[in-house]
């Protein structure tokens, strides 16, 4: 068996769809339904048991987060849950959640996570007592809680394609999320090198935007392999953007204040009409792409 990669975050969405829908929210999740039940069937306990399982004997991941859309409207999140305890993948396990349902867990979920992130939104607030109330669930299970403040959202995918390739590489390497945070994802079989490319190319396709859904070339698939460890490491450290980087902003879209979309906003899918034109914040991507270009600083 070859080396393993070491990598900082690993996430799984266990939903597409989520209680909130906040715009501009880089999961998309608002327009995740029904109607994508196709997307959606890649989702199931099977699946990932065997994933997870062929991961981790070539991949060993700080925090291993289990999120969506909402995790929590998952009636099964629990046993995914252990599947993550039981394959040793990570240091930590993480759910990542709103907060909203949180109070109706039981016990169990205190017992098979690490930690919790609440991503509490000031447009949509969760109320004082359930975060107290998460806290002293927290405390008494050793569980750590962060309590994640997001007033503002920073414009990120975008449905009428970036043809300046100059500026998808600029992009693509100041991205925080493929760089910094270093937070990759595993979504039917194949690992990612961020938490957007496995959907982007897939809402596109649904909307017509484009004739083929390419998320599959912009990830890695999963293979049982002595070598699979160092070609993720190879995988993960590419500076060629991806395909879905020519629809994304990265780290440098506008910060927007948080809200909630309509029903009207959420059937238009308002997202796949957004330009990086209209969605760029000029003063940070010339100076974050500028110290790219010149001194390869990210
Ligand atoms: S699609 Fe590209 S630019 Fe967007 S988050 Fe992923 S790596 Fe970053």
């Amino acid at each position: 068996m070859g080396q393993k990669c070491l990598v900082h975050k690993l996430e799984y969405n266990v939903t597409h769809h989520c209680n909130l829908k906040c715009d501009h929210c880089d999961h998309l999740s608002p327009f995740f339904g029904p109607k994508d039940n196709d997307f959606n069937s890649s989702i199931s306990l099977a699946a990932f048991e065997k994933q997870i399982g062929i991961l981790s004997r070539h991949l060993h991941s700080e925090e291993f987060l289990i999120l969506g859309g909402e995790p929590l409207l998952h009636k099964n999140v629990l046993d995914f849950l252990r599947l993550v305890k039981a394959s040793q993948i990570c240091e930590k396990s993480v759910l990542v959640t709103n907060g909203f349902l949180l109070g109706s867990q039981d016990d169990e979920l205190f017992r098979l996570v690490d930690k919790i992130t609440i991503s509490f939104y000031p447009s949509q607030p969760l109320k004082k007592e359930a975060i107290e109330k998460a806290r002293e669930r927290c405390r008494e299970h050793s569980v750590e809680l962060q309590i994640f403040d997001q007033p503002k959202f920073s414009m990120s995918i975008v449905g009428i394609k970036n043809e300046d390739d100059r500026l998808v590489n600029g992009i693509f390497n100041t991205c925080t999320v493929a760089w910094t945070q270093r937070c990759y994802a595993l979504h039917d079989g194949y690992v990612y090198r961020c938490s957007r490319a496995p959907f982007i190319a897939y809402k596109l396709h649904k909307l017509n935007l484009i004739p083929q859904d390419f998320s599959k070339e912009d990830g890695l698939k999963l293979e049982d392999t002595d070598d699979f460890g160092a070609r993720a490491q190879e995988y993960f450290n590419r500076t060629t953007p991806l395909k879905s980087c020519s629809y994304c902003l990265g780290s440098v879209g506008k910060r927007v204040q948080h809200r909630q979309l309509s029903k009207t906003e959420i059937q238009d899918e308002t997202w796949a009409r957004h330009s990086i034109s209209e969605s760029i914040d000029r003063t940070k991507a010339f100076r974050r792409i500028a110290l790219w270009n010149w001194f390869k600083v990210r």
